[in-house]
């Protein structure tokens, strides 16, 4: 072999070489892209935080990715469990401060890689699969860290500082900016479904609701109570008392019920003075009781109206029950639920007022019985 020939022959060594790395290098921006691309196209907060939690331990190939959150007044958290029913998302800390958390967080501002260290790292990982090495990227808003996306790796050479973090800040950038943006989303979603004045769900919502929950206690098998709530003599209270007298008692009577209601069940405004709550894993038995419960505690003491004027006021409440068969449609199920709750209510103010009473028969369900 002649020295060109073994010259040639290094320099396409070197050309494969290169090409290979660079071939290596677009596939990684490409997954990079990828896991971007999914955050940005998440339709709910719901699916976002599942594709940063399970999402990014698939697209990683990693046992745990978290996300710690400071939702100081409950915010994300009241988002959650209103418009998914979520209680707690896996994976997902939400957190009253980041003071709390160690100095490794307090002080982020760029993506820190390194060994795992249970001192500091333990409160990020909470399924404590046997880590070796973390990633830790700040999420900010307005420039101010607001919270953190863990990713932990078994392997002590996955991340380490010796690594270029680009791609991982720039996965950090991305993730802040699409909680952001689901978070304001959502926000806007709840005020369509939210009434002003109580402050409580609204008819649009209860119906979304009411379907999924005939739905679940058809899987379930349990029962699905319900009370259908009405302000007696309210049109005189407006009447003699003016709108806003009206609406303070509105509020009141709201806060009163709220005050017997668990946070599992579903509370909604129904109408200008009606109320409903749905009770889930609940037997006809249990809601009447609530229901008399509800109807001593708005009537128990006189509710200020305005400076001079304390009312006492009474409600009517009609109570039913189902226990959901699988055979028919969640949605008429919950349309029959209602009405016959409603039906009730309407028989307690036509035998006088102030009274609970349950409604003698749910007809979609008893056919199906
Ligand atoms: P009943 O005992 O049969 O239920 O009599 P009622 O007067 O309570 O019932 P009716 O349906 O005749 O009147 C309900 C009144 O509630 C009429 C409406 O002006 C008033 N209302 C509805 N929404 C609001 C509201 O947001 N604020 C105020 N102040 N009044 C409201
Ligand atoms: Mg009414
Ligand atoms: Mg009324």
């Amino acid at each position: 072999m002649t020295a060109t020939d073994k010259e040639n022959e290094e320099l396409r060594r070197r050309l494969a070489k290169q090409a290979a790395e660079v071939a290596a290098n677009e596939l990684i921006l490409k997954r990079a892209q990828k896991r971007e691309m999914r955050l940005l196209e998440a339709d709910s907060l719901a699916a976002l935080f599942d594709y940063l939690t399970r999402g990014l331990c698939d697209s990683f190939g990693i046992p745990e990715s978290t996300v710690l959150l400071c939702d100081p007044e409950h915010e994300v958290r009241h988002l959650l469990t209103s418009l998914h029913s979520l209680h707690a998302v896996p994976g997902v800390l939400l957190v009253d401060r980041l003071s709390a958390f160690p100095e490794v967080l307090r002080q982020l501002s760029h993506a820190w890689l390194g060994p795992f260290d249970n001192d500091r790292h333990r409160g990020l990982f909470p399924s404590d699969s046997g880590l070796a090495s973390v990633a830790i990227l700040p999420l900010m808003r307005e420039r101010k860290l607001m919270g953190s996306l863990n990713l932990g790796s078994g392997d002590p050479q996955r991340f380490t500082d010796q690594h270029a973090t680009d791609i991982l800040e720039h996965l950090g950038v991305i993730a802040s900016f699409a909680l952001e943006n689901s978070v304001n989303r959502a926000r806007l979603r709840l005020s369509g479904l939210t009434d002003a004045l109580t402050d409580w769900h609204n008819r649009r919502y209860l119906e979304v609701r009411l379907t999924e929950e005939v739905a679940r206690a058809q899987r379930s098998g349990q029962w699905l109570s319900c009370l259908m709530i009405d302000i007696d003599h309210f049109k005189q209270v407006n009447d003699t008392h003016g709108h806003l007298a009206g609406d303070e008692i509105l509020r009141e009577v709201a806060r009163r019920i709220a005050s017997q209601v668990r946070g599992s069940d579903v509370a909604a405004r129904f109408g200008g003075e009606e109320f409903v709550v749905l009770l889930p894993d609940t037997e006809e038995r249990l809601a009447r009781n609530l229901a008399e419960r509800v109807r001593r505690v708005v009537r128990a003491t006189p509710i200020r109206a305005d400076e001079e004027t304390a009312l006492t006021v009474t409600v009517s409440l009609g109570v039913a029950a189902i226990r959901p068969k699988r055979l028919s449609e969640p949605a008429d199920q919950g349309r029959a639920l209602i009405e016959a709750a409603d039906a009730a209510m309407y028989r307690a103010k036509k035998t006088g007022r102030d009274r609970v009473l349950a409604a003698e028969t749910v007809p979609i369900l008893n056919e199906i019985d």
